[in-house]
């Protein structure tokens, strides 16, 4: 049923009301209407709120109002009420209205006089329609509008204005919700689409615009809405032309926001990209798992690459492409089994390239399920592990070598971290420690295997390298876990991580075979050591034991020879002379290698002329080498033209025997010729003097290949049985022991059967003489005048032959048994000398000496000269510091005792 048609009749006369009134119900008699009268022009808002009306009938002059003018408000606010405008105008002033009327949307207009039931009815009727038709048309504008505003899809039509003004737009409401403009601004504002069109599209978008033929015409552009927010939209336009002049008259289109279209668009295309450009290599195929398996329908560059394969050449393929003999069967079994489950696989297993080459694949491939769960594909990634695979073996291979190394050496690592108080030890750490490898273990652990002491020194160094980054080493006792002994050798350094001391690591060495072969050695050699030292002190006490009795031998035979006559007595006495003096030389040479090996002998600092000791040795020599009929020559160059004796500071007498050894050879072992001493010209500095000397002979001379082994213990270049060379090889080898013992070297050449030449160096101090020189011949009293020499000697062979001796040189003397009697005669007579023997019985040489010097007598300062047949150097180092002023060694020979009362200065 259709509702009554509402009327409202705004007139301000109640008789044109009443007039009205009637008329409607005459000529609307049967149709269902409501009539509602006003009598003022009301506000039109309100009224149109209130009333709802379908016709407005209206009276042209409304007082003050004007008719026509409340029409025009109503109709900008309702497009669809039919207005009826009345009036009681003359027909000239309604010629006038009539114009008036126009454009405003009046649907009838005449005068009250020609008001009827019929005629108002059928303008009412006629005007209900149209409003009825009006509104259905509002209806389905609304509608096509909520359809748009749903689509999001704008409307719009552009027309050229009459006025050529500009043109007009009409858009649906949709443009607001595109673009944030209302369609009446567009109105207002005489907007066209091209205002909203970016600056950056929008010379294209103009040029589209102009360019475009009559038609259809789509165009995709970014427009600027009014918060100033950019939206893509896809504007679809038909240009319609004037056909002759090609002008544009009027554009009509729809404009739909494709934003989310674009971003989706690109964001298809990055992924796109991304999974061909992806370093990974991605693969995707059909979900089909049966034979002939999964169709290949996607691969990215990286498996072309990798497989060598083109993409043409993999897709539709199966992934068995990719496999040969040594793919992995159990985890293809594996593989399918999972994705029959629709679960994720990951693996890894050889793969073949198009060429037939290996490389090691790890893959992992995931189902892609649609929306009704049902698995549409799998797409696998792949990355070829080969590298890494390889470096792993290596790595695994060399760990295992630094493993075994470890265990071979007994030897492991071991790492504390400060921040998660970690103690990690290698496998072999468990081992020295007894312990199942992998059994946590903390510090104190670690320190209670250890001895209380070396627990201790071990927590020291620990913390002093973990607070200050100290490394240590350690060699540490301890019992292992099995209670078994054993040493360790631990180091630690700090672990230093961004200037900060992180923990300490280190490495830990079970080093008990080593230790105790160590400790066996240290036993051996203090063993050794004590075997040693107990043969040197048999040595000392046997050369004292040996010279003394050769002592008497060799002063008697002297004593006899200078008084016997009988050539053949003389030569006995010569013979027993020799011999004693040569087992003397022999006992001297043993006892001083022994004293070199112990480290006891002592280098003496005196002043003597070099040249002085070659020509008494040279002296010395003399009726040896006549003997032999040599010639024995002495070529001194050290002085050059200077008259001042070189004077050197060092041990005379040990070079003294080094070059009686070596004349004593280049005589021993030259038949004919010459044997020479030659001093070289000394390269001399202010503190210091090069003396070189050189011993040469035109002997037997020694082979070139013995030469390196003459200088060795008891070598001789002749050790057959029927050697004619008496000899023991100690000579040599005591020499160069000597010489290196004082700084210098000794060397040889030589020629065989033509000669050879020995070579002494030595660094010598040089010494600036300020008095009288040492070798002076200041001692010209003579000897029977410097008063009496007391002799402390206790065997009573040797005192009988000193005493002999004294007396051939006409010096009076004293005899003493011992140090008491010693002392006696300190006490009651005069002495000009004390001879002393060291060795005594009761109160002994040192001993007396240091009583002497400590007494009171006249004879405290007396000069005491030590004689015996100790030589080594320590006891001539105890007399002289209790006092004595020099040293006489046993065999004391008759010209041993001269030279010594000629030569010293006492
Ligand atoms: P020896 O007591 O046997 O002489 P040395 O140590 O003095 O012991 O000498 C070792 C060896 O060197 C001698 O046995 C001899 O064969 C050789 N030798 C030493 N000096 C000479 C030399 N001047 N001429 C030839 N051979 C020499």
């Amino acid at each position: 049923m259709s509702s009554p048609i509402s009327i409202v009749l705004i007139e301000d006369s109640e008789d044109d009301y009443i007039l009205t009134e009637e008329a409607l119900s005459e000529g609307l008699a049967g149709t269902d209407y409501s009539l509602q009268w006003l009598d003022h022009a009301p506000d039109p808002d309100l009224f149109l709120e209130q009333y709802d009306p379908d016709v407005i009938l209206i009276d042209y002059s409304l007082g003050a109002v004007n008719g026509v003018d409340f029409a025009r408000d109503i109709r900008e606010r309702n497009a669809f009420v039919s207005i009826i405008l009345l009036t009681g105008l003359s027909a000239r002033v309604f010629e006038e209205v009539d114009q008036q009327v126009e454009g405003v949307g009046i649907s009838d207009f005449f005068p009250k006089k020609e008001v009827s039931g019929a005629t108002l009815s059928r303008s009412v009727r006629y005007a209900y329609e149209n409003s009825i038709q009006r509104r259905q048309l509002q209806e389905q504008a609304a509608t096509i509008e909520d359809i748009l505003l749903r689509t999001e899809v704008v409307m719009w039509r552009e027309s050229k204005l009459s006025d050529q003004e500009g043109w007009e737009c009409f858009c649906s409401d949709s443009i607001q919700k595109l673009s944030g403009y209302s369609k009446q601004e567009f109105i207002r504002r005489r907007m066209q689409l091209i205002d909203l069109v970016a600056a950056s599209d929008c010379e294209r978008v103009r040029k589209a615009y102009s360019e475009a033929p009559s038609g259809e015409l789509k165009l995709r552009y970014r427009i600027i809405c009014y918060d100033q927010s950019e939206r893509w939209v896809e504007e679809t336009r038909e240009t319609i032309r004037d056909p002759d002049s090609g002008e544009i008259l009027k554009v009509v289109g729809c404009l739909r926001d494709i934003t989310r279209e674009i971003e989706s668009e690109s964001m298809q295309q990055l992924m796109a990209k991304s999974l061909d450009q992806s370093s990974d290599a991605i693969l995707i195929t059909d979900a089909n798992l049966e034979r002939p398996g999964p169709k290949i329908l996607y691969v990215n560059k990286a498996i072309c690459r990798m497989s060598g394969y083109s993409e043409s050449e993999l897709l539709g393929q199966s992934p068995r492409i990719f496999q040969g003999p040594k793919t992995n069967r159990k985890v293809l079994n594996r593989l399918r089994s999972k994705l029959l489950a629709g679960d994720n696989f990951q693996g890894m297993t050889t793969n073949y390239r198009k060429d037939g080459s290996e490389y090691i694949l790890s893959w992992r491939i995931s189902p892609v399920v649609d929306s009704s769960g049902q698995v549409t594909h799998y797409v696998s990634t792949q990355t070829n592990v080969t590298q890494e695979i390889r470096q792993r073996e290596k790595l695994k291979e060399q760990e295992n070598f630094l493993s075994e190394i470890g265990s071979m050496a007994k030897v492991g690592g071991w790492r504390y971290r400060k921040s998660t108080d970690h103690l990690y030890w290698t496998d072999q750490i468990y081992e020295i420690h007894a312990m199942p490898v992998g059994t946590p273990i903390s510090i104190d652990d670690a320190l209670s295997l250890y001895s209380k002491v070396d627990q201790l020194a071990l927590k020291n160094a620990w913390h002093t390298c973990l607070d200050e980054g100290v490394p240590y080493g350690l060699t540490l006792e301890m019992r292992d876990r099995r209670g078994e002994h054993k040493w360790c050798h631990t180091q630690g350094v700090p672990m230093w991580v961004n200037g900060e001391i992180e923990g300490v690591w280190g490495v830990c060495q079970d080093v008990t075979e080593s230790r105790k072969r160590s400790l066996e050695l240290e036993q051996a050699l203090r063993d050794a050591n004590h075997a040693n030292e107990a043969k040197n002190q048999f040595l000392m006490m046997m050369s004292h034991e040996l010279r003394t009795p050769l002592n008497p031998i060799i002063g008697f035979a002297e004593l006899m020879l200078s008084e016997t006559t009988d050539p053949e007595q003389c030569a006995f006495l010569k013979q027993i002379q020799f011999s004693a003096t040569h087992l003397v030389e022999l006992i001297g040479e043993i006892l001083d290698i022994a004293s070199i090996e112990s480290g006891r002998i002592k280098l003496e600092s005196k002043a003597f002329s070099v040249s002085a000791l070659i020509h008494e040795i040279i002296e010395m020599f003399q009726p040896s080498a006549q003997e032999k009929a040599l010639s024995l020559e002495y070529l001194d160059a050290a002085h050059g033209d200077s008259d001042t004796p070189l004077i050197c500071v060092g041990d005379e007498s040990k070079i003294r025997q080094i070059l009686i050894n070596l004349l004593n050879n280049a005589i021993k072992f030259t038949h004919e010729g010459t044997v020479r001493v030659e001093l070289l010209p000394p390269a001399l500095n202010a503190s210091e003097v090069d003396v070189t000397v050189l011993v040469r002979d035109t002997g037997i001379g020694i082979r070139a290949e013995n030469l390196d082994s003459i200088f060795d213990r008891f070598y001789q270049v002749d050790q057959s049985a029927s050697r004619k060379y008496e000899g023991q090889g100690i000579g040599l080898n005591l020499c160069r022991e000597l010489a290196e013992l004082m700084g210098g070297t000794i060397h040889v050449g030589s020629e065989f059967g033509v000669g050879s030449v020995f070579t002494l160096k030595l660094k010598l101090p040089r010494h600036v003489p300020e008095g009288p020189e040492p070798r002076s011949e200041g001692a010209n009293t003579c000897l029977e005048e410097r008063g009496q020499v007391l002799v402390v000697e206790d065997d009573a062979m040797n005192r009988l032959v000193i005493s002999e001796l004294l007396q051939s040189l006409s010096i009076t003397h004293v005899l003493a048994e011992d140090g008491f009697e010693a002392l006696h005669y300190i006490e009651s007579e005069r002495f000009y000398l004390v001879l002393m023997d060291i060795q005594m019985p009761k109160l002994n040489g040192i001993e007396t000496t240091r009583r002497i010097r400590s007494g009171t007598s006249p004879n405290s300062h007396v000069p005491i000269v030590a004689l015996s047949a100790h030589v080594v150097d320590d006891i001539k180092k105890e007399a002289i510091e209790v006092g004595m002023n020099d040293f006489l060694e046993k065999p004391i020979t008759l010209s041993k005792l001269r030279t010594f009362f000629e030569q010293t200065l006492f």
